[in-house]
């Protein structure tokens, strides 16, 4: 096809042109597949330190085989959107599950934790309203905040201080983020609840990444902390990572359940999640809950990265999750590193602005319980034999 002569309104080109410039053009590399901390590139296998599938369930035999029985009892597709005749009883299943496993009164199923977020935050916040949410939550938090009639204030991250200065009482929800997607920090949860509970407003945790990884049963950041799920209006979680499989959930209240089933338009005008998937969702949490020693080996592989890296030189976070950002400064040093690491079988990505501050390009390093001591261990000595250091100012080559 020819290029339209006639430019139109769109500056696509010089948009991206610009991205390019600043060594922020992103692409897509197509994988031949990933499994058991592995990954496969043209040809090539990979040690595999960029997925979130931080129990290696995404290729179990158990889940894969609830997908396909579900698929030869219901179909590939749902059919039709949940208020239609897209909701089954393998969805309900699902629901009754995950109320159970997190002792929540009632839970409703999302395609994904993007459309989730977004359906909730739309559905509750009104012009009269106020939102306030971490820095650093989630895009599909921040995105809709900023669009909706409603006032939204940012807090700086995990400041608990700058928050309760910005809270009015009975005004609205208070959103952050069990285990955070970038940084792999906790949010403070004790205290988001105290200050919840103190100023009547409501409060909603996104435990995309806590999921299954933290706390007894895998019950995620609430259950690490102490926190009882009552002291949480809204629960949000997702099936496409630790679970290893894909969509989300948001819990809370029967009311609250209810209210989205009426207002939620993500939920209302979109064809439901397969049936088949909500099976080997379900598979999932039962493997899941009982996967201790899963979990236990993953804090011994974090520990043995951290000292490792550290050792090394290496910036770390503050973090004793299976997401480990190693901080660059520079949007391209983190390219060329990740680029050297490739070239030594190991996979890491280059993490840059926009999705994290500027000048605080990392590499994002993510632990599973499917990688071996010597994994980590190959990762070490790859990291040791690359000249990048972090300073402050930015990144010098050592
Ligand atoms: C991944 C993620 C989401 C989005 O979930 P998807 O199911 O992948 O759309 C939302 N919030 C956080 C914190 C995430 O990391």
């Amino acid at each position: 096809m020819n290029a339209p002569v006639v430019k139109g309104p769109f500056a696509l080109g010089e948009a991206l042109a610009a991205r390019e410039q600043a060594a922020l053009l992103r692409s897509r590399v197509a994988t031949d597949g990933a499994s058991g901390g592995r990954l496969k590139v043209a040809g090539r296998e990979y040690l595999n330190f960029s997925a979130n599938d931080y129990l290696g369930l995404a290729d179990h035999p158990a889940i894969k085989a609830a997908f396909k029985e579900g698929i030869e009892r219901y179909g590939a597709g749902a059919g039709a959107s949940p208020l239609v005749t897209g909701y089954s009883r393998a969805h309900q299943q699902l629901e009754e599950t995950l109320a159970d496993w997190l002792g929540l009164e009632a839970v409703l199923l999302f395609n994904c934790g993007f459309s989730a977020n977004q359906a909730v935050l739309k559905a509750l916040l009104g012009k009269d309203h106020l939102l306030w949410q971490d820095r650093l939550n989630h895009a599909s938090l921040q995105e809709m905040g900023s669009q909706l009639p409603c006032k939204m204030k940012r807090f700086g991250h995990n400041d608990m201080a700058a928050l309760e200065r910005q809270l009015e009482p009975n005004r609205g929800l208070i959103v952050s983020e069990g285990v955070f997607s970038m940084d792999g920090d906790q949010g403070p949860w004790r205290e988001l609840a105290a200050l919840a509970a103190r100023s009547g407003n409501w409060l909603m945790i996104d435990d995309a990444h806590g999921l299954g990884v933290l706390g007894t049963e895998g019950r995620g950041t609430l259950a690490a902390q102490g926190v009882s799920p009552a002291r949480v209006h809204i629960q949000m979680g997702t099936f496409g990572k630790a679970l290893g499989v894909a969509g989300a959930f948001v819990g809370g209240s029967r009311e609250l359940v209810e209210y989205l089933v009426n207002f939620a338009r993500h939920y209302v005008y979109s064809t439901h999640m397969p049936a088949a998937q909500a099976c080997a969702v379900s598979q999932s949490i039962e493997l899941v809950r009982g996967a201790e020693e899963s979990r236990a080996r993953l804090a011994r592989l974090i520990a043995r990265f951290r000292q490792g890296a550290q050792a090394l030189g290496w910036q770390l976070g503050a973090s004793d999750t299976p997401i480990q950002p190693l901080l660059v400064g520079e949007s391209g040093a983190a390219l060329r590193l990740a680029e050297r690491l490739r070239g030594r079988g190991v996979w890491v990505g280059a993490i840059r602005p926009p999705t994290v501050p500027v000048d605080t390009a990392r590499l994002r390093i993510t632990l599973s319980a499917a990688h071996r001591d010597e994994d980590i261990d190959r990762l070490l000595d790859a990291l040791g034999s690359c000249p990048f250091v972090y300073s402050a100012g930015g990144t010098r080559d050592a």
